[in-house]
């Protein structure tokens, strides 16, 4: 459903991915790890065309969202960022609006769905994420988790057909990091095509279909979870492992 080839993206002089080849099949959950700085974040937002690469391409849904720096054009990138869901570590809602209408606004202008309709389909993800009784709350009354239980469940609404989320537990008090996780675990059982960049190494073991190791900008190893924990091959994956577990 993703698919990336021979990925180039650099800052300047600095090359931040070298050459990255990469795949996610439908239904499954690719967790990323790696150090700081190591392209992960870049990674994530070339498959969402918020990044434009020098060279390489990117397809998602078999379509091609960039070819070697050439960009789809503007309003056919708008539809397909309505399939790719994307959740950040800063939760990013609109604060000035309740929560259900921070999910509601999305299917309502980009779906043509109806007031009522959105609302009905909003409730109902809400309470797959545990909020049902938050739909009037206003952002800034909720918790961290409860926060990005709103972000996941606006991303939701949307259907997308995949879901790219980038550190979205960092930014959260330990004890709110569960109930985040639990929903990712919930959708991941559901079938959901999701990549995971985090640095919840349990999550990854758990739930992550694939590992991909980057560093460097590049990706140095990748396969299932009880490969990489249990027998990483390489050097600089078992350094990585070792400082975060
Ligand atoms: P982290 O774990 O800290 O989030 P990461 O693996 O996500 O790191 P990226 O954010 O992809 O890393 O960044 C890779 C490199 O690219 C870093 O050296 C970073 O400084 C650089 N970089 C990222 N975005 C930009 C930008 N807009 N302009 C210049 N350099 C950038
Ligand atoms: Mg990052």
């Amino acid at each position: 459903i993703v698919q990336v080839r021979g990925l180039v993206k650099a800052f300047g002089e600095h090359v931040v991915l070298d050459g990255i080849d990469f795949d996610i099949q439908t239904s499954q959950v690719v967790v990323v790890i790696g150090p700081s700085g190591s392209g992960k974040s870049t990674l994530l937002r070339c498959c969402n065309g918020l990044e434009v690469p020098q060279r390489g391409t990117v397809d998602i849904c078999g379509r091609r969202l960039m070819d070697h720096s050439r960009m789809m054009p503007e309003a056919q990138l708008n539809k397909l960022r309505e399939e790719v869901g994307m959740v950040f570590q800063s939760f990013n809602l609109f604060s000035h609006i309740s929560v259900l209408e921070n999910i509601t606004l999305g299917p309502r202008k980009l779906r043509g769905l109806s007031r009522a309709q959105a609302e009905q389909e909003a409730r109902e993800l809400l309470g797959k994420v545990g909020l049902a009784h938050k739909a009037e709350a206003m952002p800034a009354s909720l918790s961290g988790g409860q926060k990005q239980r709103v972000a996941i469940a606006r991303a939701l609404a949307m259907k997308p057909r995949v879901m790219l989320f980038d550190e979205p537990t960092s930014a959260l008090d330990p004890e709110l990091v569960g109930e985040v996780l639990q929903v990712m675990k919930l959708l991941a059982s559901e079938g959901m095509t999701m990549m995971v960049v985090t640095h919840e190494m349990g999550f990854a073991q758990e739930v992550a279909d694939v590992v991909v190791v980057m560093d460097g900008g590049g990706i140095i190893e990748q396969g299932p979870p009880e490969q990489i924990f249990g027998a990483p091959t390489q050097p600089r994956t078992r350094e990585f492992l070792q400082a975060v577990l």
